[in-house]
């Protein structure tokens, strides 16, 4: 049979498994299906219940204004899919080419998504985190809770982390003139995202609207009282703080694990594959089957010099998607890499901040319109004097002109596309904390001499 049959046979007949039935899980089975797969779908998901959206949580679900269960994502078709939920796989054999599911079932495919995305990184000491009281926010099950603790009018709530949820979350309580402490181990909020100059802009915002800010501090220990509700919080500083809400936003942790022994480019940083989303194997060459999208993918980009960008973005999970469904119905020639500029979004204390681009990827940042007092300003991000990214506050109009700066490698500085360039501004060093991912260590050895021996074998243990 000519390879131009056997895509069309698979296209007919094949079997089409995805793994993480969440944003890019759905996305990719309904561009399947526009593509004009018509074989087999199954979709695994560990959740129960549909596919939801999970920018609210943070947002509109925490002010009470949208229900936990009214986030629910839109279909954009019908998928005509056999749904396994609430069930996790917890392996993948890609000799026979089955998913493994905790149950025991073994599930046959043909080609496969792997969209399993990131969970909440925990409170690290595992009796503080299971205090009544206590709460991270990545499933809507998280933000319900949550929005109760809030609704019900807590004293405190402090809140460990100034990311980008931490921040939405301290602005909602705010909102609701909820006393407010955020404990934030670097200098400033968003500076690991947006570097030092946004981050002590968005430290002032935090301070101007009453959060009790202390950063370049860490909490040490969770204290609870005798019916096992948190109620005070020590810090490294010697301080202590008392709250009876604690919302631990410390980022998430990748769904690798359940791929540890299935041979894939798998560890700590996601699952890696090429621009085309197919997933790599342990020794770095590309498989044919298996595929990956959304936030568990670790992919080059070839706008940012190859390097392998992880991202945790919304848009980023949906057109990942979509090339990860388009490729495993295409012929080789046909396929396409996925070369969208990223974009973020976030709204806190009353601002509207987008980025277009990857702002850790610059050395210099400089304001480029608008007044950083009024918080209606674009800032630029550049790399060895390119630019990479910008980010805006209340004037995201202006992003679309960033992107195409960004897609043509213009020049850093940019000139201003409008009349309120700001006179003093000057690009400044971007000044992001430490790479934390090379403090991870090793996840694979090299062994064998001859080129046809030499291979890697994954490390069980990070040294
Ligand atoms: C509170 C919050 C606010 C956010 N706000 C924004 C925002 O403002 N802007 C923005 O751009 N992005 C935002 N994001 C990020 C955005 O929601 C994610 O980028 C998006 O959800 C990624 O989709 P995904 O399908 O890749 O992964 P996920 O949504 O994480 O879905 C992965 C799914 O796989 C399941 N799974 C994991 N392991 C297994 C297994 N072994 N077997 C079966 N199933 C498994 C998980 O339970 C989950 O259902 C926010 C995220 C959160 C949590």
């Amino acid at each position: 049979m000519s390879t131009a049959d056997t895509l069309q046979g698979f296209k007919r007949d094949g079997r089409v498994v995805i793994v993480g039935a969440s944003l890019a899980g759905l996305r990719a089975a309904e561009a399947l299906r526009d593509e004009g797969f018509t074989g087999k779908l199954t979709m695994i998901g560990d959740e129960l219940g549909e596919p939801y959206d999970r920018p609210p949580l943070s947002k509109q679900v925490l002010t009470g204004w949208v229900p936990a269960d009214g986030t629910t994502l839109p279909r954009r078709r019908d998928i005509d899919a056999e749904w396994l939920l609430g069930v996790p796989a917890d392996g993948l054999d890609l000799a026979n080419n089955h998913v493994r599911l905790a149950d025991g079932r073994t599930i046959p495919f043909d080609r496969m998504l792997i969209s399993t995305g990131v969970r909440a990184r925990p409170w690290p000491v595992e009796a503080e985190a299971a205090l009544d009281g206590v709460f991270v926010v990545r499933t809507r099950e998280d933000a319900a809770g949550l929005q109760r603790a809030v609704a019900a009018g807590p004293s405190r709530v402090l809140i460990i982390g100034a990311g980008f949820t931490g921040s939405e979350i301290a602005s909602v309580c705010r909102e609701r003139d909820i006393p407010v402490t955020v404990a934030e181990l670097a200098p400033s909020p968003l500076v690991g995202g947006l570097g030092a100059m946004i981050g002590e802009i968005a430290a002032d915002m935090q301070r101007a609207h009453g959060v009790d800010l202390r950063c370049g501090v860490k909490v040490t220990q969770l204290e609870g009282d005798a019916q096992g509700r948190v109620r005070r919080a020590h810090f490294s500083d010697g301080s202590a703080v008392d709250a009876d809400v604690v919302v631990v936003a410390l980022g998430g942790i990748r769904n690798t694990e359940w791929l540890r022994d299935s041979g894939l480019a798998v560890g700590v940083w996601g699952v890696a594959c090429d621009a085309g989303c197919r997933a790599f194997d342990l020794n770095g060459l590309v498989t044919d089957d298996i595929f990956v999208a959304g936030d568990v993918a670790r992919s080059p980009n070839p706008m940012y010099e190859y390097r392998f960008i992880s991202l945790e973005h919304w848009a980023n999970a949906v057109e990942q998607a979509e090339i990860a469904a388009h490729n495993m119905v295409s012929a080789q020639a046909d396929r396409w890499p996925h070369l969208s500029i990223p974009t973020f979004w976030s709204i806190q204390f009353g601002v509207n901040i987008k980025s277009v681009g990857v702002p850790t990827y610059a050395d210099e940042v400089v304001v480029t319109q608008g007044s950083v007092a009024d918080h209606r300003f674009v800032a630029a991000y550049g790399y060895h004097g390119r630019v990479t990214a910008a980010v805006s506050f209340n004037n995201a109009k202006w992003l679309d002109h960033y992107r195409r700066l960004i897609e043509t490698a213009a020049p850093f500085p940019p000139p201003c596309p409008t009349p309120d360039q700001p006179l003093d501004a000057k690009p400044v060093p971007v000044d992001f904390p430490g790479p934390t991912l090379l403090a991870q260590g090793a996840t694979v050895v090299v062994t064998g001499h001859d080129p046809g021996e030499r291979r890697v074998t994954a490390m069980r243990q990070h040294r």
